[in-house]
């Protein structure tokens, strides 16, 4: 695969963790449930961790909330950004409790003066600010450039409150320009990046449910990737964010964008089936993807046909009529029966120590 070329961009960090500059594109999420609800959150950020997230973000909504930061931070693997609407002295208690960084949109924080108190606080604390902006926010003062040209105003904001934050001597910036149109989004960050070298956190914001929203976001985003366009990346979806964060990678590793994310492949069945392809597909994606391996593992339905239409895997299962066999590159080497998903996962981890 042609590799592609990224365009150049500023490094900054949530915690020890790179966002920009030549540092691989991260995948991030946002928990479904507010700070304050500490195990709740803790809980969520596992099952996120184990198919690779690599930051998370938490709304915070009020001082409770971002106190909470703290005791989730202590916990969380992975660093965690309190993403604060409208009142800035949340987050200015979110950056004092740990938070690795913030997630604002100027534009509602209550005008120049409070933004400043936020980024006092972020100096203070030498943490990132992202700078949100969505189409669904846009100031008074650009909403007839809005009507005309959305993504020109979506590209306006951020350089209204970059210029805001650079005034103020504040560099650690990260942009995000958001709309539900994934032409729009396109149009943003291409305006965008072409102006500025700050990293671009990418995705198209309300998406919508898992399988529409999914290649909503894709889309958009796999045009702006090609492009060389984008550090972190989300895919927002209504429900679980697991599934978010699945997607996320998928895309990256099957664009060459990242070489450490395994690829979960699957035939479509069948009437040659033999075992619930879907199921274990699902199972195992969830067990694996995790992994920071570059690794193709398939699930096909069948004996028949699966071992050499998938000839391209590293290891796959294929069905058979009393459990499933196991092959390497196409060539069978066991059987396996019982519970498949788990047999074949204990194969995949072999396969992949001895990689
Ligand atoms: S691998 Fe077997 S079950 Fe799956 S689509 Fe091909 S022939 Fe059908």
């Amino acid at each position: 695969m042609k590799s592609i070329e990224r365009r150049k961009t500023r490094r900054i960090y949530y915690d020890d963790v790179p966002v920009g500059g030549d540092s691989p594109i991260t995948v991030q999420s946002m928990l479904t449930v507010a700070a304050r609800n500490v195990d709740e959150a803790i809980g969520e950020i596992e099952s996120l961790v184990e198919v690779g997230c690599e930051i998370v973000r938490v709304a915070v909504q009020n001082s409770e909330d971002a106190k909470a930061i703290e005791k989730i931070a202590d916990i969380s693997p992975i660093p965690v950004i309190a993403d604060i609407h409208f009142d800035y002295r949340l987050a200015v208690e979110a950056a004092e409790h740990g938070a690795a960084g913030l997630r604002i949109n100027p534009g509602n924080i209550g005008g120049e003066e409070k933004v400043r108190r936020v980024i006092e606080a972020a100096k203070k604390g030498n943490i990132a600010i992202r700078i949100g902006v969505n189409s669904g926010s846009v100031e008074e003062e650009f909403a007839r450039v809005y009507e005309a040209d959305p993504a020109r105003a979506l590209f306006l904001s951020a350089e209204k409150y970059i210029g805001m934050m650079e005034r103020m001597d504040f560099e650690d910036i990260v942009v995000s320009l958001k709309s539900s149109d994934p032409t729009v989004t396109i149009e943003a960050n291409r305006m965008f990046s072409s102006a500025y070298e700050y990293p671009l956190h990418i995705g198209v914001t309300e998406a919508g449910p898992a399988l529409s929203g999914a290649a909503r976001s894709v889309v958009a985003l796999t045009i702006l990737l090609i492009e060389g366009i984008g550090d972190t990346v989300r895919i927002s979806l209504s429900g679980d964010p697991v599934n978010e964060v699945i997607v996320a990678r998928a895309m990256l590793s099957s664009m060459g964008l990242r070489d450490d994310i395994p690829q979960i492949v699957s035939c479509p069945t069948c009437g040659r089936s033999w075992i619930d392809v879907q199921a274990i597909a699902e199972k195992l994606e969830r067990r694996l993807m995790g992994l920071k391996k570059s690794i193709k593992v398939a699930v096909m339905g069948c004996e028949v046909n699966g071992p050499g239409e998938a000839k391209e895997a590293d290891i796959g299962i294929a069905g058979t009529r009393g459990g499933a066999v196991v092959f390497e590159q196409g060539r069978v080497l066991k059987t396996i029966t019982g519970d498949i998903v788990e047999s074949f996962a204990e194969e995949v981890a072999k396969f992949v120590g001895e990689k």
